[in-house]
């Protein structure tokens, strides 16, 4: 136990209250002592007092009380040549320096309001790059992650690296394990953020990097969204201070690295995180507190080379992590996952409506493939220019003893992420419409069309251990063949369509829930009957059936549909129960067959979009390889913009293409003959199956009767079109009431 260090936090610990009460002094001599403060939307309050002490800051005048508290804490000085044990003042003094902290951001809140963004990523273009505090809906979209594992906790970095590089390596190892890496306070004006962004990293919330701000203050943050996770997903009390540490050390695997001096300002700091059981690693040659007590081992260990950093902190604050090495030239993991490619990044695509790009996952015989095996049929990337299109084919064998065709849309379903795991390749769509940007930065580490081979066959092994002996995958580029495969895959997804098209929803008692999407959309959960597949197109019902199967606690779980509550609507008492939950609270009711009232949730993956055309008092819809104008005057990709990202829209619904002509598609609002318009390949795509389910409905030759592109692209265009051919959606009731 360092007598230095104890002296430097209790020397901060002073230094901080005093000059924050000086702050307030100052606030409360320009602002009315009743002014409100506070971090932005979130029940909280000043999360970290609020949760420690149950104090509830809501003015200027309240923030007197945490100051006098803090003053409170402050120990006596260390003097003369005391050789006790000094971790319960330094405790104290760290306490009352970060409490004095969360003071400080809220002055500085109020008197800079546009200091932070408040989002989940910075806006780096107005040289915005700071996002300060995380709102509820971040918390509620984070935290949970913390909750349930996918995030094991978070590196605080404080200050800044000697070089971007060095930052770049650091950080990078702690998005690899999966940890978010909460960064604040500058070395010298330096920031490890900016140097992330020298370094050419995405940093936000999407990308595990989180800018909370420059100063030592805004370190606060990561404590007050640590508390707030043990709060609403734990079940702390505010004020159950005793709780909430244990809670914290227990649970959340988080730890500083601080880089650069450490003057008693960050002194203080970190040793506050100690009551946390937060320890600090330092790559400066700081006294270090190496005993144990209240963190898992080591709480302050200096003068760590920056190449073992990440692996020291990781062993010191006693973390297990799967790290499952897959050999690639990037870096792999769900941190990667929400990270875009974007116009400027872009070295190569395929798919996206430019060229066609398909998947297909196909049982094979044990004998027939040979595991590991990834071959590549055509022309690889590197010999493409930049801003090239070409066309690609995923193919997927797997050979199993317990793997059944029935699985093969889940493994299918599963290429979305993995492919997006890969840093710098975005992944988007499924079956026949999947669209895969290739970063720049990708291509210059060396990445090849064999690494998705090498990434899917590492990942069904390891996620699907129980059913999958051998995969082996071919990647055509050649346009032959992947036509050739499309054509393929085009009759094997209708085959799958067509497992369901006897059943009716009324035939089941189950349905099941698809909350894979959630990584993107997190309030999203599609609910999946009979007679409603998922948006996405890739799974029906029996695939979630054979989904449970092969994993009991995965994202498609049973619901129970329990009491009808509205037959026309598709209102289900067992569904809302389970939405309620699965959404976190934030949906508490959906209607399956409807998208005028309570529309099912939306995410960014539906194959189409269907909206409501009021003046033709009608609906359109427009699927994902349709990039023109539609008469509701946003394109697809404007629609899934807005509609996506989980929530219930009414007047808007995602839905598959199968569904379209699915016996209880928007049945709620007058079912298929409300279908005034539609893109014409789509059109063409299910003309018959339109026919069909339209003469079924008492209309014959219905698909000729709804509009496309080539009549109109408003709804006065259209108009005359509709009146001509009769469409019964004229004659129907009007769409809203
Ligand atoms: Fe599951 Fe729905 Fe996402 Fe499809 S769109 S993967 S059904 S959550
Ligand atoms: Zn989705």
């Amino acid at each position: 136990m360092s007598r230095l260090v104890a002296f430097a936090a209790i020397q901060g610990g002073y230094k901080v209250v005093s000059q924050v009460e000086g702050e307030l002094e100052k606030a409360l001599e320009s602002y009315d002592a009743s002014t409100k403060i506070g971090f932005g939307n979130t029940a909280y309050f000043l999360p970290v007092i609020y949760s420690l002490t149950g104090m509830k800051c809501e003015t200027l005048e309240d923030l007197k009380k945490p100051l006098e508290f803090a003053r409170g804490l402050l120990p006596p000085h260390v003097k003369g040549h005391n050789h006790l044990p000094y971790l319960g003042p330094l405790l104290d003094a760290g306490m009352a320096g970060l409490f004095a902290y969360e003071v400080k951001e809220a002055i500085r809140i109020l008197q800079e309001p546009d200091f932070y963004t408040f989002t989940e990523d910075p806006d780096v273009d107005a040289g915005k790059i700071w996002v300060g505090p995380a709102d509820d809906t971040i918390l509620r979209k984070r935290g949970v992650e913390f909750v349930d594992g996918s995030a094991p906790g978070f590196a605080a970095v404080v200050g800044a690296a000697p070089d971007a590089e060095t930052a770049k390596m650091i950080i990078e190892d702690y998005q690899k394990k999966s940890l978010y890496i909460f960064c604040a306070a500058n070395h010298n004006g330096k920031t490890a953020v900016e140097q992330c962004l020298q370094a050419g990293m995405q940093v936000g919330w999407n990308t595990r990097i989180v800018p909370f701000g420059p100063d030592i203050s805004s370190a606060i943050f990561a404590l007050g969204f640590a508390n707030r996770a043990a709060m609403a997903f734990g079940g702390v009390e505010p004020g159950d201070y005793r709780r909430m540490l244990m809670y914290n050390k227990n649970r959340i695997f988080a730890f500083v690295n601080a880089l650069g001096d450490v003057g008693t300002e960050w002194a203080v700091a970190a040793a506050g995180c100690v009551n946390w059981g937060f320890p600090t690693l330092a790559d400066t040659d700081i006294p270090e507190i190496l005993p144990t007590g209240i963190c898992t081992y080591e709480h302050v260990v200096a003068n760590v080379p920056h190449d073992e950093i990440c692996q020291k902190s990781v062993e010191v604050r006693g973390l297990k992590i799967n790290v499952t090495e897959i050999d690639i030239p990037l870096a792999f993991g769900p941190a990667f996952e929400g990270e875009r490619v974007r116009g400027a990044d872009l070295f190569c695509q395929t798919g996206g409506g430019k060229t066609q790009c398909t998947e297909l996952v196909k049982m094979a015989d044990m004998g027939e493939i040979d595991d590991a095996k990834v071959e590549i049929v055509g022309p690889d990337i590197g010999d493409l220019k930049e801003g090239s299109t070409f066309p690609l084919g995923i193919y997927v064998q797997i050979a199993g003893r317990e793997f059944q065709e029935d699985f093969e849309p889940i493994m299918e379903r599963q290429i979305h992420h993995l492919i997006n795991y890969i840093q710098g390749i975005m992944h988007i769509g499924q079956r026949d419409i999947s669209w895969v940007r290739i970063s720049k930065a990708a291509i210059e580490k060396g990445f090849t069309l064999k690494d998705i081979g090498v990434v899917l066959h590492a990942k069904f092994h390891q996620d699907f251990q129980k059913i999958v002996d051998k995969v082996q995958v071919t990647l055509y580029t050649d346009q032959a063949e992947v036509d050739k495969l499309t054509k393929r895959a085009r009759a094997e997804y209708k085959r799958r369509d067509e497992r369901v098209d006897t059943m009716t929803d009324e035939d089941v008692e189950t349905f099941y829930s698809c909350t894979l999407c959630q990584s993107f959309a997190p309030s999203h959960v599609c609910t999946v009957s009979p007679e409603r597949t998922g948006l996405c197109g890739a799974y029906n019902w029996m695939d979630c059936k054979a989904s449970f199967e092969i994993n009991p606690t995965g994202p498609n779980q049973p619901i129970d549909k329990g009491k009808v509550l509205d037959p026309e609507l598709g209102r289900f008492e067992g569904v809302d129960e389970f939405i309620k939950g699965a959404s976190k609270g934030a949906i508490e009711t959906y209607n399956f067959y409807s998208m005028v009232n309570a529309p099912m949730t939306t995410c960014g993956c539906c194959e189409c979009i269907a909206a409501m055309l009021p003046a033709c008092n009608g609906v359109m819809t427009v699927g994902r390889d349709y990039a023109g104008e539609t008469p509701c005057g946003m394109k697809f990709t404007t629609l899934a913009g807005v509609m996506g990202g989980g929530a219930s829209s009414p007047g808007f619904v995602g839905h598959s293409k199968f569904n379209i002509t699915q016996k209880k598609f928007i049945l709620g609002d007058g079912g298929l003959l409300r279908l005034v318009w539609m893109p014409k390949v789509l059109k063409d795509e299910i003309y018959d199956r339109l026919n069909a389910r339209g003469a079924e409905m008492g209309v014959e030759n219905f698909a000729d009767m709804i509009a496309d592109e080539t009549v109109g692209i408003t709804e006065d265009e259209i108009m005359p079109f509709l009146q001509e051919k009769g469409h019964p959606a004229l004659n129907m009731d009007p769409i809203i009431a």
